[in-house]
């Protein structure tokens, strides 16, 4: 190797710090630039199941994943007065049901994954790509702060709204599509709310979803509020706006929704985005790259946002080790490789948006019995097998061979 390959990664999510860590493996010289001022804290829990866990093994993170765990016992949507109407206990569906045996804080996920590699890796912090200039021999990148980067590849891990996306493969309207409603994310003080370990959920009428769940820190919930809705129009930097939008479509819900819609208003992880999914018929053009929510989001009602992003990231930096760092060839086959994977991951659960927030009494009331229904032994293993085995729909490749992978160990025992 004539010279140490470069790579900038955009968004320090968790594709973004994920494909940082794997390309330093390999040898790479990586910096990833993040627009918000350090790594972002929000979010509820997300899943560690199926291939999205063995990349999490294959990092050597396991125990600290296991040890930031947060333990809980399952889902159960409940009514008005917060009687659990049905309940999908962790262990059901083998611990692959819609709460999975291993459940980890966003924010701590997002912790660990930096930590993993900050050492080696340049993280900039409130600093974005302003301007982006693919030669085809080099990409050369203006960041916000002033400064310009020549670097051999650059990867968008900027989100469902990516702004690398935008500026190297076109429009967002193209290739985002509205699932047909939003959700706010939030921690919440949990006075007065005692889910006894449960992750409790509260469907009203009208398409209004409510939900709290365990976290950490026993004096806070995990809370969520999400509504069904055509596009709105709305500012994505105003948040009190956002705030207040949450708020009005929640005033005079039943269960606790008043509680955390006052709660939302001044939560200092707010965060509110539209439910959407990324399809796109190619995540890679030149020598740019996108990976995890910002090449194929799949919604986080599929729950399987966090796998993907992983697994993509594993596989593309992978991939490129493989390569001995021939972009082409690696990025012809991390589409080859993954496509499968997302596809099946971007399936929506049984009934979509129109079960997960009905508009009627009457479908809130079909859906616990039908969560009843599948949860009961008969059915658990058919209802395994069409809802909840997406993330194991991959046989992920062993790169611990790869010529980068070897040359990288050189490097490390000279230093
Ligand atoms: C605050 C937050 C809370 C979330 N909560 C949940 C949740 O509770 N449940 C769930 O299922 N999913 C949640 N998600 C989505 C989930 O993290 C992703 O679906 C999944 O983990 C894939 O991660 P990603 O790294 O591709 O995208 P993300 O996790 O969205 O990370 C993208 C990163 O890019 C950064 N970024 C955006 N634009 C730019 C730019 N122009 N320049 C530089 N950086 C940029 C963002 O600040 C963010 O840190 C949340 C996302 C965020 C950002």
């Amino acid at each position: 190797m004539s010279h140490r390959r470069s790579a900038l990664i955009s968004g320090a999510g968790i594709a973004g710090p994920a494909l940082a860590y794997w390309l330093n493996e390999y040898g790479w010289q990586v910096t990833v630039v993040e627009a918000a001022p350090g790594i972002r804290p929000g979010g509820q829990t997300v899943d560690l199941r199926g291939a999205g866990r063995t990349v999490i093994e294959r990092m050597g993170l396991m125990p600290a994943a296991r040890a930031a765990c947060v333990e809980q016992k399952g889902i159960a949507w409940v009514d008005a007065s917060g009687r659990h109407r049905s309940e999908m206990p962790v262990d059901a569906f083998g611990g692959d049901g819609i709460v999975s045996e291993v459940e980890i804080l966003r924010g701590d996920l997002a912790s660990l994954l930096y930590s993993a590699a900050d050492d080696h890796v340049e993280y900039l912090f409130g600093t974005r790509i302003t301007a982006l200039d693919d030669s085809g021999d080099e990409v050369t990148v203006t960041l916000s702060d002033g400064t310009v980067r020549t670097v051999d590849l650059v990867f968008g891990a900027d989100g469902p709204h990516s702004a690398v996306r935008r500026s190297v493969f076109g429009p967002e309207e193209d290739v985002v599509h509205p699932v047909g409603g939003y959700t706010a994310w939030f921690t919440a003080p949990s006075t007065s709310m005692d889910t006894h370990g449960w992750y409790e959920m509260f469907q009203a009428p009208g398409g209004l979803v409510a939900s709290i769940r365990p976290d950490t820190d026993p004096t806070r919930m995990k809370a969520s509020l999400a509504f069904a809705s055509e596009p709105l129009m709305y500012d994505r930097n105003d948040i009190d706006a956002q705030r207040s939008l949450i708020a009005e479509r929640f005033a005079g819900t039943g269960w606790h929704a008043p509680q955390l819609a006052e709660a939302a208003r001044t939560a200092e992880d707010f965060y509110l985005d539209a439910l959407v999914q990324v399809r796109m018929d190619s995540w890679t053009s030149g020598r740019v790259a996108l990976v995890g929510d910002a090449g194929y989001c799949p919604c986080p009602l599929t729950g399987m946002g966090t796998s993907l992003a992983l697994v993509g990231a594993y596989v593309l930096a992978g991939e490129l080790a493989a390569a001995d760092g021939d972009h082409r060839r690696a990025f012809a086959r991390y589409e080859q490789v993954l496509r499968p994977y997302v596809e099946q991951g971007q399936q929506m659960p049984g009934g979509g948006m129109k079960m997960f927030a009905p508009k009627s009494a009457f479908v809130i009331r079909v859906g616990q019995m039908l969560n009843r229904a599948i949860t009961s032994r008969v059915l658990q293993p058919l209802a395994r097998k069409m809802f909840f085995s997406h993330a194991e729909n991959i046989e992920l490749p062993d790169y611990s061979t790869a010529p980068e992978q070897q040359m990288s160990e050189q490097l490390r025992s000279a230093r």
